[in-house]
């Protein structure tokens, strides 16, 4: 059914994405070149201070390698035409949001001033693996948000950083939600009813997120939505963002996982025009819009900066 809307009117943000570290592993194809083809007007650029998916280790010093990749995305940033959002006000078209996925090198507050200033604008707490700032949702003992953890946090969220709680155990998910406000999201998740596994959240969980004006990205994976047809997985989607208009996003993770995980023909960002217009059949052209950009655009003005 048509809605009277058109593909020209696609513009999305995307709240994560590996591409820096698909550029380490096989070179600069040239893709961001093509991103407004495919409605991407801005993304979080992920770093990710390890090597390989699931079998990773560790990069031997993650602090020295977040720092190169901050210097390494405004140069890719000023090679394709495209600038680094520092401001919420700078969040636009061609606009790339720097993102660390973990805090492993950060051992004093001060680590995390440092790379604020280099431009870091969004914190994740952790990836798969515990660290000094709180428990994964791979913890063997959850132990949730350390003290050190909230002093970071604080930090983060006192410069106008936002703190992603994705990957985060849910004893961190809500330690970190009991003490703070404000600039708070999951970046890149599913939820459990579909995929029942602790990386994924509750509709609990985003009715917190959403009772905190936070943000929610959908992640487009197996591992995220479970093992369904692309139909299924937009149609599951589009009724929490009925449910949550204000608070469901995208984060794609493309390029964070392997072909295994991909659902046919959502496993990419050349997909994204494919995606939308599945969206578009379920989503009138508001919601659509506040989907794929306008919730995240406001977040980013609300909160960073
Ligand atoms: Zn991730």
């Amino acid at each position: 059914m048509s809605r009277g809307f058109t593909l020209s009117a696609m513009r999305i943000l995307d709240l994560h994405q590996d591409l820096l570290h698909h550029f380490y592993r096989h070179g600069d194809d040239g893709i961001l070149h093509r991103y407004p083809d495919y409605g991407l007007e801005s993304f979080v650029m992920a770093i990710f201070p390890f090597r390989g998916y699931y079998e990773s280790s560790a990069v031997e010093d993650p602090f020295r390698f977040a720092a190169r990749s901050v210097e390494n995305i405004y140069h890719i940033a000023d090679k394709y035409g495209w600038r680094v959002a520092l401001r919420g006000d700078e969040v636009g078209e061609r606009s790339i949001i720097i993102g660390l996925e973990g805090g492993y090198g950060l051992e004093d507050a001060s680590d995390l001033g440092a790379l604020h200033r280099l431009g870091l604008r969004l914190l994740g707490l952790v990836w798969n693996r515990d660290n000094l700032l709180c428990a994964s949702w791979k913890s063997s003992r959850d132990y949730g948000l350390t003290d050190f953890g909230y002093e970071i946090v604080k930090e983060a969220l006192g410069r106008g950083m936002v703190v992603d709680l994705a990957h985060a155990s849910d004893r961190t998910f809500f330690d970190v939600l009991s003490v703070f406000e404000g600039g708070v999201m999951v970046s890149h998740t599913g939820f459990r009813h579909m995929n029942d596994i602790e990386r994924n959240i509750t509709l609990g969980m985003l009715e917190e997120i959403a009772s905190k004006d936070g943000i929610v990205g959908v992640a487009f994976a197996k591992l995220f939505l479970g093992d369904v047809s692309m139909e299924r997985a937009v149609r599951e989607i589009s009724s929490i963002v009925r449910d949550f208009p204000d608070t469901m996003a995208v984060g794609s993770d493309f390029f964070g996982f392997g072909k295994s995980l991909e659902i046919p023909s959502m496993g990419s960002v050349v997909d994204f025009p494919r995606i939308y217009r599945a969206f578009s059949r379920h989503l009138d052209e508001e919601l659509l819009e506040r989907f794929f950009w306008r919730n995240a655009v406001d977040f980013f003005r609300r909160f960073m900066g």
